[in-house]
């Protein structure tokens, strides 16, 4: 495992303090890659736990996850971070992990993993299926394609639509968008959710032609890198890891060190005066305390960060231009049911939901088959299901309580489960930036920013702690100069 704290030569920000607001895995990943740079770091978190969004229980031989189930290493700084702690041995791979189901008419279809499977499945109809085959011809990139910038404020749905038709939103961008953002395609902004595809528009008019010519390019490249010897393992797929998600953010707080670790303690207020006092209220204590620090980032959501006191130069730094987000409730349920009463267990990851399904009674977002895909995470003779409530399509329904004890399930509620990058995201960005511009070392990292992942979320904490780096490195310099 990677020392935190080893370093050959010591960079010009060494010895310097700097407060991570927040120990969700976003913070984490910041505080570890601070430290492993040599700075003194402390990690102030409101909640007596770490973890944040990761969340794990451990019960009468049943493993579960409240937060989020599976991440992805498609970020670099996420390989290296599994690569730094030494968790590639803990990395648990979900068995048919291929296997996804979506409801069609009351009933669990397997979803076509390739697009000769998808024009030979049922799931669309040939009209769709044209639709499809013709996309890459009908948005071919030209001088006169209306592409992107006239559909800057565009939906997920509108987007998807001018694509591929209703019918592919109805059935497959709905509920996957219900999976991974707990939203709805019309409230989502295309640009912020999926900047990827947005980009790929951009760039090639069709999604299809250019996502096909951006992967033969990778991989162009990639042999090239690697000068087509390696063998290196596909690194797209979905994966936990032994003991649930939490294991990796309780590997980063061991990492970082019980006393780096401030937990029940939350962030009151931020004064900026050429270093920056942070203060903090503990559990159980009434009185503030409060320590300095050369640099900030903050990982609190941003409706938190409005309750906090900021001040700059010892004037009131106003919070007024930092708009409301909107966050999307979300139940989980965590179900088992004993193996002889299940009449047809479906193998693989899961099934989700689309809202049409809603008329045939199913008012859920989807389940995840979790002992199909961890078989650890329960004992021989149940299955164990997670399942989803809510989100932006259903928020009351996400409050309704259950009766449940934990014999034979479990329910949380996270009441403000996700942001939600609706379609004026913007001033969002917009807000973050200007907060970041306008407060000497104050960064701002974590899921309101650039993705909702666990992947993209760390590597939104590692991107920080590399600007407070330069920053305390440019203003150490800067010190140097100045001595006579
Ligand atoms: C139910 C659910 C399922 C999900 N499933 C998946 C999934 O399968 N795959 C995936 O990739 N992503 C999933 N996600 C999303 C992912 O878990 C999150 O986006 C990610 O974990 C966010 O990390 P973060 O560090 O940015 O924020 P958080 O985890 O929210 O951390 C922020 C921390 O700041 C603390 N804080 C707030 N205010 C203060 C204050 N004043 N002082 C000190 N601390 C403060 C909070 O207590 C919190 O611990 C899921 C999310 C949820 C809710």
């Amino acid at each position: 495992m990677a020392s935190a704290t080893n370093q050959d030569s010591k960079p010009s920000s060494s010895g310097k303090r700097v407060a991570v607001v927040g120990a969700g895995v976003s913070g984490l990943a910041a505080a570890y890659k601070l430290k492993s740079h040599g700075l003194t770091v402390t990690v102030f978190e409101a909640e007596a736990r770490a973890g944040g969004r990761l969340r794990s229980v451990s019960h009468g031989g049943l493993i579960w996850d409240e937060g989020a189930n599976t991440m992805t290493e498609t970020e670099v700084e996420v390989q290296s971070l599994l690569d730094d702690l030494g968790l590639r041995e803990k990395q648990q791979f979900p068995i048919s992990q291929h296997k996804r189901y979506i409801v069609r008419n009351g009933e669990a279809v397997l979803i076509p993993t390739n697009p000769i499977a998808l024009i030979k499945s049922n799931i669309l109809s040939a009209k769709s299926k044209l639709q499809l085959i013709l996309e890459p011809f009908l948005w071919r990139k030209s001088e006169s394609s209306r592409v992107s910038d006239a559909y800057t404020g565009e939906s997920v749905g509108e987007f998807f639509q001018r694509h591929f038709g209703k019918e592919v939103v109805d059935y497959l961008i709905d509920p996957f968008v219900a999976g991974t953002f707990a939203a709805d395609p019309e409230s989502l902004s295309a640009r912020h959710s999926f900047p990827e595809l947005w980009n790929l528009e951009k760039q090639f008019g069709s999604i299809i032609a250019g996502a096909i010519k951006t992967k033969l390019s990778a991989k162009r490249e990639k042999s090239k890198e690697t000068d087509g010897t390696s063998g290196k393992k596909n690194r797209r797929g979905s994966f936990s890891f032994l003991g649930g998600m939490q294991t990796l953010t309780d590997t980063l707080c061991k990492e970082i060190g019980k006393d780096e670790l401030k937990l029940g303690s939350k962030v009151l207020s931020l004064s900026y005066d050429d270093n920056w006092l942070v203060s903090y209220a503990s559990k159980g204590d009434k009185h503030a305390q409060g320590s300095s620090y050369d640099a900030v980032i903050m990982t609190a959501p941003l409706c938190n960060v409005k309750e906090m006191a900021i001040k700059k130069s010892r004037n009131i730094f106003p919070l007024d231009f930092l708009p409301e987000v909107n966050y999307t409730p979300l139940s989980v349920i965590i179900t088992t049911f004993k193996k002889e009463n299940v009449k047809r267990p479906l193998e693989g990851f899961g099934v989700l939901v689309p809202s049409k399904e809603q008329q045939n009674g199913l008012k859920t977002l989807g389940t995840l088959f979790s002992s199909m895909m961890f078989p650890d995470r329960a004992p021989d003779d149940l299955y164990l299901y997670t399942t989803f409530v809510g989100g932006s399509r259903n928020k009351e329904l996400a409050k309704a309580s259950t009766s449940f004890t934990l014999l034979n399930g479990s329910h949380f509620f996270w009441s403000k489960g996700f942001p939600l990058y609706g379609r004026n995201y913007d001033v969002v960005v917009e807000a973050i930036e200007k907060l970041e511009k306008r407060l000497p070392g104050f960064f701002y990292a974590g899921n309101h920013k650039g993705g909702l992942s666990v992947g993209k979320s760390i590597s939104s904490g590692c991107k920080a702690a590399d600007r407070v780096i330069s920053y305390l490195e440019s203003s150490s310099d800067d010190m140097l100069k100045e001595e006579p």
